[in-house]
């Protein structure tokens, strides 16, 4: 290695200037980063795979270096969540039921990461697909929050947050449907990025909620997230609900910028009081900025999380219904076909996936379809209504990003009601389609240890690049 490279205070942005000026060559880089996983992956359970190509990858990028062709992400190690597809890659969202399988094609998300010559490391670990606030319902063990490893690092992108924060990925994309790419970020002291529905084509992820979900970065600076959604954004072909967002207002300039915190929101049970002080204490840093923060109601978006927990597993149990043990991954004979089908799902999902599906299939069936799953659907038309109503008098609106600092392994795990509350803040930013990001906002701490917190920016749709602006200042102060 020409110089030992500090991979702790490395960014995207400073990895890219020192590989421009020949400090260190993308496969110096990526032998780092592959110490580290070495070290350190054991016990953080961060990545699933490494994949075996990662050092010819880095000297295609070394090529592009020296051939002048290099774009901002050339020769950047990253980690992909075990959701996403890599031709010829396994993938398998942390789920037995897709065991054995590997990728036919690249999803427009790798596609473009390829096409901009990053260094794929390898599949992190994630909640079953997708469904978690902890990693704790992968089929593979939990991972470990680098902060303090008798904590979970958040989920359901947490293998993903985790091996960042480890520096063992220089950052990383994940899915957000209810809050996976920022509850993790938060968790983890990281930015954690939920761009406008839409704006990242989902061709090639593996679908959750069809309406909910989005692939988003997960970095330790808001420059870094701006850097990779530039490489991802845009519409494609080959997603129909994908957009190209408009060029935006003109209006940038954070002191200008009027913040409104939905007090209503916070007044409510289960919220941590040193939370709650953080996020005073941030409201305080954007008046600082100059920014104008006012008060502002949004009554019906709590009810978020309920509308959530109808449309998302009814949307999943329509997804999930493609795992059938005759196309993808696990295979179980029984006697006959229905018999198939039932011992390859009933062995190939763990539990929490069983519940939702159940819970989805329920809520879609006729007879409750009407009491639930329309109903559902009705109230997000409100809370879309709420948030656009006051995205007229407002231009962010701020949040903390998670209830409480990261919690223990195995704390919640036998209460999911208490599980899905970690996500109260960050649902309503999928259900009403509208892009939040989660910066980070300084630390609590718990038995000796220093805990990382976030604050959530949430803009209105298409708005994705004031909250950088906002995130930059933020994080600058
Ligand atoms: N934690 C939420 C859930 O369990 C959100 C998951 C996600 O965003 N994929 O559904």
């Amino acid at each position: 290695m020409t110089v030992p490279i500090d991979l702790t205070t490395l960014t995207i942005k400073k990895a890219h200037d020192h590989l421009m000026r020949g400090d260190f060559s993308a496969l110096d880089l990526a032998e780092g980063y592959l110490q580290n996983i070495e070290a350190k992956n054991k016990e953080l359970n961060a990545f699933l795979e490494v994949y075996a190509n990662v050092r010819e990858q880095a000297k295609e990028a070394d090529k592009r270096i020296k051939a002048g062709t290099a774009t901002l992400l050339t020769g950047i190690p990253i980690a992909l969540k075990d959701n996403i597809l890599v031709k010829g890659e396994q993938v398998s969202a942390s789920s037995r039921i897709l065991e054995g399988y590997r990728a036919s094609y690249d999803s427009t998300v790798v596609v473009k990461l390829k096409a901009a010559g990053v260094v794929l490391l390898g599949r992190t670990n994630m909640d079953e697909f997708a469904m978690g606030s902890s990693t704790e319902t992968s089929a593979f063990g939990p991972s470990k929050n680098p902060f303090d490893t008798s904590r979970i690092p958040g989920g359901s992108s947490g293998g993903s947050a985790s091996a960042v924060a480890g520096d063992l990925a220089l950052a990383a994309v994940g899915t957000d449907t209810g809050g996976s790419v920022r509850q993790p970020a938060s968790f983890c002291g990281l930015v954690g990025l939920k761009n406008t529905y839409g704006s990242i084509s989902r061709n090639g992820l593996i679908a959750m909620g069809s309406s909910l979900d989005i692939a988003g970065p997960i970095t330790k600076t808001v420059e870094d997230a701006e850097i990779i959604f530039n490489c991802l954004k845009g519409k494609d072909v080959l997603d129909s609900t994908s957009i190209e967002l408009k060029a935006e207002s003109g209006k940038l300039k954070v002191k200008e910028m009027t913040i409104g915190v939905p007090r209503n929101f916070l007044e409510m049970k289960g919220i941590d009081a040193d939370v709650l002080a953080n996020f005073d204490a941030s409201v305080e840093k954007l008046k600082a900025l100059g920014c104008k923060i006012i008060d502002i109601s949004l009554p019906t978006v709590p009810h978020s999380l309920a509308v959530y927990y109808i449309i998302m597993p009814a949307e999943l149990s329509t997804n999930l219904s493609r795992f059938d043990g005759v196309k993808f991954g696990l295979h179980k004979d029984g006697q006959n076909l229905l018999e198939d089908y039932l011992r390859t799902r009933t062995e190939g999902f763990g539990k929490e996936a069983r519940r939702r599906l159940l819970l989805g299939a329920y809520v879609l069936s006729s007879g409750y379809y009407d009491a639930y799953y329309r109903k559902a659907i009705s109230v997000r038309t409100m809370i879309e209504q709420e948030f656009s109503e006051v995205f007229k008098t407002v231009d962010v609106i701020v949040t903390p990003t998670t209830p409480t600092p990261a919690f223990k392994i195995g704390e919640k795990t036998q209460d999911p009601l208490s599980m899905y509350l970690a996500d109260i803040f960050t649902v309503p930013a999928n259900i009403a389609a509208i892009p939040a990001i989660s910066v980070p906002s300084g630390f609590v701490e718990r038995e000796g240890k220093r805990l990382p917190l976030g604050l959530q920016l949430m803009g209105a749709y298409g708005q994705d690049a004031l909250l950088f602006e906002v995130g930059k200042s933020f994080e600058g102060v």
